[in-house]
């Protein structure tokens, strides 16, 4: 896999390019496509006067604005990239805005509220492709992005039944002139997948950090100083936006629910195993979830250093 960001395109994707939300996904966006070409004019939008200001100062757009129908007037694509739960609101101040033949797509870690929220202000003309990038960090803001954030991460996209396939196309090629590679389904099928491999893992850290936090017989300092124990991964986590993170929770409840269920009924066997001791089913089970940390690896969607390629706090002496 390449390890990084290839030459920039001769011609690029769009010629103008509105990316409304510039936390650490939109500034990511536009710091690629200004590296690779992916735009000729990047209009960069948000609602804070101090994102927008720190946009300007950083030189990641052409145009920087705070007002979404004035920023989307001539866009070929705009990209959503604000939390799941002001989609909505953003498509409604846009509509009337928006250039025939423009795309419309998002970020969003959600895909069928997104879907249901937005699709009713895609104008007559006007091509929508949602898309999610399963790439990110727990930090926030447009200082927290970086361009090859999306390098070597699965984009999927979801587009309506019938979309346009050119539209399809050009969505496709931006992702992978990001340096993503890209695959198409359902939106109730993404939100599914996601509920697993990323929504209950995140409600799980937030869980587990809570509970460590709110016990009394161990002190707040012991949980810190021994936290290298695999609480410390949990902790990054758990340290993920809160605004981003609630909004995916009520946005893909049932998804989230259906995990959440046949989670506790795996845990409460693994609870029973540890009761009676029953040695071989936890032999069992953590050779079967080793196997999968091992094909993770193998794909080259995490680094097989020990300790997540951590430096031992004593390497520089
Ligand atoms: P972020 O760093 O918090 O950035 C979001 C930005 O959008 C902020 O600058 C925010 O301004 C702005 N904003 C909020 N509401 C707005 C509105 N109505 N109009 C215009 N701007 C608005 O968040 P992020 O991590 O980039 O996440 C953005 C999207 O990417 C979310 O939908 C999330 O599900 C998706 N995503 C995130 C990750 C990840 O790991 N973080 C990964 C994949 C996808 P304020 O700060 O003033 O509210």
């Amino acid at each position: 896999m390449p390890d990084r960001l290839g030459p920039p395109l001769t011609t690029p994707v769009f010629d103008r390019l509105a990316l409304i939300g510039m936390g650490l996904i939109g500034s990511s966006l536009a710091r690629v496509a200004r590296q690779k070409n992916l735009a000729r004019h990047i209009v960069a939008i948000d609602a804070s006067e101090e994102v927008c200001a720190r946009v300007s100062e950083l030189k990641l757009a052409d145009t920087v604005t705070s007002n979404i129908a004035e920023g989307v007037r001539d866009a070929d694509c705009v990209i959503l990239c604000v939390p799941v739960g002001a989609c909505g609101s953003v498509a409604e101040a846009m509509q009337a805005s928006l250039k025939p033949g423009a795309i419309i797509s998002d970020v969003g870690s959600v895909k069928g509220s997104i879907v249901a929220q937005v699709a009713p202000f895609i104008p007559e003309g006007v091509h929508f492709v949602p898309a999610h990038p399963v790439a990110g960090t727990e930090q926030s803001g447009p200082d927290a992005g970086f361009p090859t954030l999306f390098l070597n991460r699965w984009c999927i996209l979801t587009p309506p039944e019938g979309q346009d396939a050119e539209a399809i196309a050009k969505t496709r090629a931006f992702w992978e002139g990001a340096g993503s590679m890209v695959e198409e389904m359902s939106p109730a099928h993404h939100d599914l997948v996601l509920a697993i491999t990323s929504h209950l893992p995140h409600l799980i850290a937030y869980n587990i950090v809570g509970t460590a936090a709110d016990l009394e017989a161990v002190t707040q300092s012991e949980v810190i100083k021994f936290s290298a124990g695999g609480f410390r991964d949990f902790t990054r986590i758990a340290a993920s936006d809160p605004t981003m993170w609630r909004d995916v929770f009520l946005n893909n409840k049932d998804a989230v629910l259906e995990m959440l269920g046949r989670f506790t009924e795996d845990l409460s066997s693994l609870q029973r195993a540890i009761r009676y001791g029953d040695g071989e089913a936890l032999f069992n089970h953590f050779t079967r979830t080793r196997a999968i940390r091992r094909s993770i690896i193998e794909i080259g969607q995490d680094s097989a250093a020990p300790d997540f390629g951590r430096q031992p706090k004593n390497s520089a002496q």
